[in-house]
């Protein structure tokens, strides 16, 4: 525990005292009617907001890279009303499996042709499938700190390494989304992590690296009431009655 509670008392200070207790919390869940009550599905309410903030449009094209469970790929599907396309992606065979027990279970047969599921690694669709979607959201693989702390409750298996390892990976997946997205488009890049270096830092990489492809989108009225980072937003459990962790930051194609 106290190589990971050192790392994140040096970066929150005194917050630690008390992100730390409402991490081991469990998060309260929401529970959500899907297509105007054809199903429920619980999720937490802030990975809600992480996936609304893609404002997706009837007629879009979609493309969710890391979409299993499948609780954001939902409610992605379900602002299309009835036209456009998500595809849904995950690269994991046993969690793509879960996401089409999750559309079949809560997506009404006549919507569901507009979900393609599939099953790349995300890395690739960059080159694959240049500047074809109009939305794109990166709900990326992350340190998921309320997780481990659940699994390993002294946190004796974490690494510094490993946060600065997985910030590696994600650029390179904010990377190939940015190449699958099209001029003008919007792209939510979001994960369950705590750790600087997997949130804003990956977005402040993207940005210095590429200011002349992408900026933050100006346009934040519907995120006001959200606790703003450097680059993004953060719904942290401390401060939102037990919701999150979610940071998620709202990028446009130039
Ligand atoms: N968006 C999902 C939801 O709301 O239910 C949660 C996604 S979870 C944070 C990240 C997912 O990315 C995991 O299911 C993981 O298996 C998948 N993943 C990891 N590396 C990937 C890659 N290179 N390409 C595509 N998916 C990947």
């Amino acid at each position: 525990m106290s190589d990971f509670k050192n790392y994140y008392e040096r970066i929150y200070g005194v917050r630690w005292a008390e992100l730390l207790p409402a991490l081991r919390q469990a998060a309260p869940k929401v529970t959500r009617p899907c297509f105007g009550g054809y199903s429920e599905y619980v999720m937490d309410s802030a990975s809600i907001r992480a996936a609304q903030a893609l404002k997706v449009c009837p007629g879009d094209r979609v493309l969710d890279l890391c979409a299993a469970p499948g609780g954001k790929t939902l409610i992605l599907a379900e602002a299309l009303q009835g036209s456009g396309s998500v595809t849904a992606n995950e690269l994991s065979m046993a969690r793509r499996r879960r996401l089409k027990d999750v559309v079949e279970s809560h997506v009404p047969e006549r919507f569901r042709p507009l979900i393609l599921i599939t099953g790349f690694d995300g890395n690739q669709f960059g080159l694959k499938k240049k500047s074809e979607y109009d939305r794109i959201l990166l709900d990326a693989p992350c340190s998921s700190e309320a997780h481990l702390l659940e699994a390993d409750p002294q946190m004796k298996d974490w690494r510094e390494s490993r946060t600065k390892q997985l910030a590696m990976r994600q650029y390179s997946l904010l990377c190939s989304a940015l190449l699958a997205l099209k001029e003008g488009g919007t792209l939510v890049y979001s994960t369950c992590s705590i750790s600087p270096l997997e949130n804003d830092g990956v977005i402040e990489r993207l940005l210095k690296r590429k200011s002349n492809e992408v900026m933050l989108d100006p346009e934040d009225s519907d995120l006001l009431d959200l606790e703003k980072t450097g680059y993004g937003y953060q719904v942290f459990p401390d401060r939102n009655a037990g919701a999150g962790p979610i940071y998620f930051s709202r990028l446009v194609k130039r």
